[in-house]
């Protein structure tokens, strides 16, 4: 069971890490963007934990909901908007709380599907989809194994990181890397490493 408080959680832990690898990932964008993908999630996951403690979310759903509204209103440039359509739709698909993990794997699916809409952006463009596909396929077949929700967010994450590294031989299609044509090959893809970072930090707050 994935409680209220476990969601609060998994947003303080992924702002701790985007805070922490904030010039790693501005740094991935400055080699095939504008250098500004850490310093845009680190704001907007700063608001985000701002958002939950000013006003306290009843349920799980409220929590995803307020995250992605927060994204989506307060940080610049494509990644705010795109992860803020991903919690939104999280949110919209939440069961009512104590979530399970099919329900969340459910959820997280819709959202992923949120952003290859939103994004226009499939598996090997060479995006945030190319970590959170392989991270919502993981989940699935956890939920159809019938794995626990610890190794269940553990495999996630590893598909996660596996997927953002899958990135660097990539050309990108889609985003601000896209204009770089081939010149994009050779670089792990910004969105891509913080949604691996996503992952690891809810992996480290499921025990
Ligand atoms: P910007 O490119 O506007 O400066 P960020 O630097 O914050 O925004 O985010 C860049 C990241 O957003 C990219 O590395 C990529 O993962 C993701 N991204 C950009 N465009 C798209 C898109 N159309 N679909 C999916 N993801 C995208
Ligand atoms: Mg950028
Ligand atoms: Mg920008």
């Amino acid at each position: 069971m994935m409680d209220t408080d476990l969601f609060v959680a998994w947003f303080e832990e992924s702002a701790r890490l985007i805070r922490r690898e904030r010039d790693r990932l501005t740094r991935l964008d400055a080699a095939i963007g504008d250098a500004d993908h850490g310093t845009n999630l680190d704001r907007g996951f700063s608001e985000v934990c701002k958002a939950l403690a000013d006003d306290p979310p009843g349920s799980a759903a409220e929590v995803l909901t307020t995250a992605g509204v927060t994204l989506i209103r307060r940080v610049g440039g494509a990644a705010g908007p795109l992860y803020g359509s991903v919690f939104r739709q999280m949110g919209r698909a939440l069961p009512e709380s104590p979530v399970t993990l099919a329900g969340f794997a459910a959820a997280f699916e819709e959202g992923v599907v949120a952003v290859e809409r939103l994004g226009k952006a499939a598996l090997g463009d060479k995006t945030m989809v190319d970590a959170l596909a392989p991270a919502s396929r993981a989940l699935s077949l956890a939920v159809r194994d019938g794995v626990g929700v610890r190794q269940a967010v553990e495999q996630a994450a590893h598909a996660a990181r596996e997927g953002a590294k899958s990135t660097i031989p990539m050309q990108a299609k889609r985003g601000r890397a896209s204009y770089l044509g081939p010149r994009s090959i050779g670089h792990e893809d910004p969105g891509a490493a913080s949604a691996a970072l996503l992952l690891e930090a809810l992996a480290s707050v499921v025990e």
